[in-house]
């Protein structure tokens, strides 16, 4: 028998392709009551709600489009998120449009002649590049102080310096007017929620699902665990704890058919929050009396129920202590660490599936579709 700890993305598929492909026998535990890790979304007034904060699939990767939709129809969605700066709405990522719409014509006009004498129309440029462009540092620092810095410091409580620079690589200045947040070739949200496609991932006769159990407490003499759980909680955090950064959701259901004008906007400047997630913009069918939306407070994670338990900090200090932990692993016999947590990544959905690909590669040979 196989043992996956951890419902999640990462487990799930990893379960899926053991039970489908190899054949043999899975075991998946999580100690929460749920499926589905922070992906668990559920109905609340017709509107599919993400329990954890807003996920949007997107991949380029026609491998693993190929893979989730079969299970489950994805609605084709397009991301578009919105930031208010001064008091001005403007699309994230910041391209064309929010220049012309927070700079005079003629200034505007100067950064786009220079920005053509850098860059070729539709690249997309990491803010932090841009700073160090003489002619276009003006701009960068700009882009930089109204809409990353405050933000970032809300969000990880640390300055953008002092964070891997794939955080800033997430939202680059766009040199061009396309407004989707994400510029992968699929995009889209399940129709039927992301719990229904994991419950689908894990329907197969091989796979035993035991949810409210803890891997500590497990009775079983599995031949292979694929650990999705938090690496440094699996060595009884030996070597210290791994910080993570948390958010605390504020859900409000509200008696009106709209709140705001798409999903997710961004508040870098202003209140303690830093984004307000709007639900029905995902997907068409919602009810048209209410509508759901939640806040999000970035928090220091200390385990307490509230606060969730989000991101892995993209610093060297943790990627030093996860070093650490990471030779201990592989010392272990048997014992895969897989996913958010047992890698200790910020990982895009996409890119847990495809860890768990290769993963499933590496201890069974070729994944065969
Ligand atoms: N970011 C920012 N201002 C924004 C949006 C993003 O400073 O308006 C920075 C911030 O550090 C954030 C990172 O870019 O953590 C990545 O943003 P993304 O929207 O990808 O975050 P996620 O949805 O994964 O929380």
């Amino acid at each position: 028998m196989n043992l996956v700890v951890g419902a999640g993305i990462s487990g799930c598929v990893l379960a899926e392709l053991i039970a489908r492909i190899v054949g043999e026998e899975v075991v998946v535990i999580d100690r929460r009551e749920h499926i589905g890790g922070n992906l668990y979304d559920e109905v609340m007034d017709e509107i599919y709600v993400h329990r954890y904060g807003p996920h949007i699939f997107h991949t380029n990767d026609q491998r693993v489009w190929e893979y989730v939709n079969r299970f489950g129809e994805f609605h084709p969605y397009l991301h578009r998120v919105l930031g208010v700066i001064d008091g001005i709405k403007i699309p994230l990522p910041f391209n064309l449009t929010a220049l012309e719409e927070l700079f005079p014509q003629s200034v505007a006009r100067r950064y786009i002649e220079e920005l053509n004498r850098h860059f070729s129309y539709g690249e997309k440029i990491n803010v932090l590049e841009l700073q160090k462009i003489n002619e276009l540092k003006s701009l960068g620092d700009f882009i930089y102080s109204k809409v990353f810095k405050n933000y970032t410091l809300k969000q990880w409580g640390i300055p953008l310096l002092e964070l891997d620079e794939s955080v800033a690589r997430r939202v680059p200045f766009v040199f061009g007017k396309g407004c989707g947040y994400f510029d992968d070739r699929y995009q889209g949200i399940p129709l039927e929620g992301y719990t229904k496609v994991m419950e689908k991932m894990i329907s197969h006769p091989k796979i035993k699902l035991k949810l409210g159990v803890d891997f500590r407490d497990f009775k079983g003499n599995p031949k292979r665990i694929f650990y999705c759980g938090r690496i440094d909680e699996y060595f009884d955090f030996s070597l210290g704890r791994l910080q993570y950064r948390g958010v605390k959701f504020d859900f409000k259901t509200l008696e009106l058919e709209r709140f705001q004008e798409c999903s997710v906007i961004n508040y870098p400047n202003q209140f303690d929050f830093t984004r307000i997630t709007e639900y029905k913009h995902f997907l068409p069918i919602s009810s048209k009396k209410k509508t759901i939306i939640s806040i999000e407070y970035p928090r220091e994670f200390f385990g307490d129920d509230e606060v969730i338990q989000a991101y892995p900090i993209p610093n060297i200090s943790q990627r030093n202590l996860y070093e650490r932990y990471l030779e201990m692993a592989q010392k272990e016999q048997n014992v895969y660490f897989c996913g958010r947590l047992g890698k200790y990544q910020y990982l895009d959905m996409d890119d847990a599936i495809m860890k768990s690909f290769v993963l499933f590669e590496r201890v069974f040979g070729d994944l065969k579709k």
